[in-house]
């Protein structure tokens, strides 16, 4: 089975790629469909202590899903809290520039 550092690099993928190419201007699908995404996380996630913490966090800033800056910055700084959990160095969420050249590969998949 894949070991928890590795589910939780796949899962950040996964999370900060999607907001990395979010529309501009979601529509109600869109938005109904990223908190789905970070819900069905928050519910489901093999880690029963990251999931609980994670709830926790949401449930106080829950997500911002108006557009791919606002959605890519909240990922990061949910992802901080993380990091901060860990003991780990924060990434700079504020600058999109990062975040974009971070996690979006050159041009559309
Ligand atoms: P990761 O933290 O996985 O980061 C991968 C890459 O993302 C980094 O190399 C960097 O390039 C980039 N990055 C780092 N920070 C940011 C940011 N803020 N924004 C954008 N990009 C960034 N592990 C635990 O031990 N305890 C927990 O309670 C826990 N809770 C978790 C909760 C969730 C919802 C998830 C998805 C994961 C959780 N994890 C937890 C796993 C943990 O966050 C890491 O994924 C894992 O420890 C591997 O760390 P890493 O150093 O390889 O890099």
């Amino acid at each position: 089975p894949p070991d928890r550092e590795e589910l939780g690099r796949a899962t950040w993928a996964l999370m900060h790629s999607v907001a990395a190419y979010y529309p501009h201007q979601p529509n109600v699908e869109d938005k109904r469909a990223a908190r789905g995404l970070v819900s069905a996380i928050a519910r489901l996630y093999p880690c029963s202590h990251c999931r609980e913490d994670f709830r926790t966090e949401i449930e106080r800033s829950p997500p911002k899903v108006e557009s791919q800056e606002e959605f890519s910055r909240w990922v990061c700084e949910q992802h901080n809290a993380v990091n901060d959990k860990l003991g780990r160095q924060a990434f700079t969420c504020g600058d999109s520039g990062a975040l974009r050249e971070r996690w979006r590969f050159g041009s559309e998949r």
